[in-house]
């Protein structure tokens, strides 16, 4: 991508910094408009504390606009009565236009959620241009069906969009996990309102704009800014919503399902917590190879990932050789900073609350009798939220620190006997998002799939995949999947035609 230019310098970065004024409003009807009331809320940059920009603050009111400029759209068919290929062509413009705005968008992340901006350009925004471009080469790829029947009827089935579908998403990757529903969203031809989450707004507002400009109809994508108990739940209890569609915390989740059972039973697609398990087998091929990959599953985006692996399930026989090289490859690695340095590889936490909750939980763990192997506390200064990646020993499965997902850079690492003890610790867990097995044998790889509780199971690797797997959750981690052609058809409904030819 023409924006990894690795001559570009944090004080290059800090520069360009200064230069942006990031859009402020809402985005209803093609245009940014201020909340109703006037209310606003800030948006500080959690590696330095400062205020980025003050942007508006969404209520029902807001949330109504938006749905009404979304339902017009969707009435009138100016999007879903395109043809295909239009579709398609409008799409596709929207990824150049991503592409060509790469730099001012990595910008606008790293400053308002501490994404090291090498993260940004070389990880998010790639996965965001492979979203839009996947959905879009998939418009015209489903197919509905003509069923068998008696001569004297023919059966269509066809596949419709849902009307309104409001999108409510996490800051951990504020674009990457918006354009996850957005691109399916729009590709199957619905309209939309987002409500980016809080923390970090900025990026989603653009997106919206560059939509526009890419030759979106004015009224199909609208965003709504504001916090969870305000815009977010007027949204989801909203009885013009066709459907809701998240990523976030499982307690979030089943508050959306309440509001849809309490207003018009819109669809709930929920994609929430994990806590997920790797398991070194004793006959695991490369001892370095996995622990260099187990490093990343945990402290990559400051373990502010949903799939994140926190737990580390050693085999017993590998458990000392396993620590240390963890130790050392960590320390290696991970070099907390400001996120503005294109060398920095672990950037601070989303915000001051966040890092509080975390060390909290750190705190109980140590309380409760677990040991930090390494890190545990905060570092780099007051005036940022930067967590140490924390590594924890001698956790009992019964531990809050071994049940309760942290979002943040801490492992625990806990030593098992028998693959049926690795199993047992793994699936003792109410998430059900992503697990992997490292081990050299293909039957017992293969025995262990079968056996894990959980959405995404990589064996030999973690983090792997590309647009055609599946991304989801068992359990209380959810209830779909993002990625996938499957997830178009999750923003369609299939329509029975009858017809009697006699
Ligand atoms: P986190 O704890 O990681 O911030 P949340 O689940 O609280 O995760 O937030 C994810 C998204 O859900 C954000 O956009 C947030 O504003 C939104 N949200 C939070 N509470 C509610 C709610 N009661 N109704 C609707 N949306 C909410």
């Amino acid at each position: 991508m023409s924006s990894s230019n690795p001559t570009r310098t944090r004080d290059d970065w800090a520069r360009a910094a200064a230069q942006l004024t990031p859009a402020q409003g809402h985005f209803i009807g093609g245009r940014s408009v201020q909340s109703r009331a006037g209310a606003t809320m800030p948006c500080i940059n959690p590696a330095n504390g400062q205020l980025i920009a003050q942007v508006a603050r969404g209520q029902a009111e807001d949330v109504d606009a938006a749905v009404a400029s979304a339902q017009a759209a969707w009435r009138d068919g100016r999007w879903r009565l395109q043809s295909p290929r239009q579709r398609m062509a409008v799409l596709q413009r929207w990824a150049d236009l991503i592409e060509q705005h790469a730099h001012e968008l990595a910008l606008l992340e790293t400053l308002d959620m501490g994404k090291p901006i090498s993260d940004v350009l070389n990880i998010d925004l790639p996965e965001v241009l492979r979203t839009v471009r996947y959905f879009a080469e998939c418009i015209d790829k489903l197919d509905g069906a003509v069923t068998h029947t008696a001569p004297e009827a023919m059966h269509l089935i066809t596949h419709e969009p849902l009307g309104v579908v409001g999108a409510i998403t996490p800051w951990n990757y504020p674009m990457l996990m918006a354009m996850w529903k957005l691109a399916p969203c729009l590709a199957a031809g619905n309209c939309v309102v987002l409500k980016p989450a809080e923390q970090a707004p900025l990026t989603c507002t653009r997106l919206a704009q560059l939509f526009v400009d890419a030759g979106g109809p004015e009224g199909v994508f609208n965003l709504v800014n504001g916090v969870g108990a305000e815009a977010g739940q007027a949204l989801a209890l909203h009885p013009d919503v066709a459907k809701i569609t998240f990523t976030g915390s499982t307690a979030v989740g089943k508050l959306l399902m309440a509001y849809a059972g309490q207003s018009n039973l819109k669809r709930v697609a929920l994609e929430t917590g994990g806590k997920s398990p790797q398991i070194f087998m004793p006959d695991l091929y490369d001892l370095d190879a996995a622990v260099d990959r187990a490093v990343g599953g945990i402290y990559d985006n400051a373990g502010q990932v949903c799939n994140a692996g926190s737990r580390l399930l050693v085999h017993r026989s590998l458990y000392d050789a396993f620590v240390e090289r963890f130790v050392a490859r960590t320390q290696q690695t991970y070099r907390p900073g400001d996120p503005l340095d294109p060398t920095t590889t672990m950037g601070p936490l989303a915000s001051r609350g966040h890092q509080a909750g975390v060390l909290k939980r750190i705190a109980l763990a140590q309380a409760e009798g677990a040991q930090c192997v390494i890190g545990g506390g905060s570092t780099l200064g007051e005036e940022a939220t930067f967590v140490a990646p924390t590594l924890i020993a001698g956790a009992t499965q019964s531990m809050a620190i071994v049940q309760e997902e942290v979002f943040g850079p801490v492992a625990t690492v806990q030593a098992f006997d028998t693959e049926a003890q690795a199993l047992q610790m793994a699936n003792d867990s109410i998430y059900g998002l992503a697990a992997s097995v490292w081990t050299s044998d293909l039957k017992t790889a293969h025995r262990m799939v079968g056996a894990l509780e959980a959405g995404v199971v990589w064996v030999n690797c973690f983090g792997d995949g590309d647009m055609t797997q599946p991304f989801g959750g068992y359990k209380q981690s959810g209830n779909s999947r993002d990625k996938h052609i499957d997830s178009l058809l999750s923003y369609m409904q299939t329509k029975s035609a009858w017809f009697n030819l006699v």
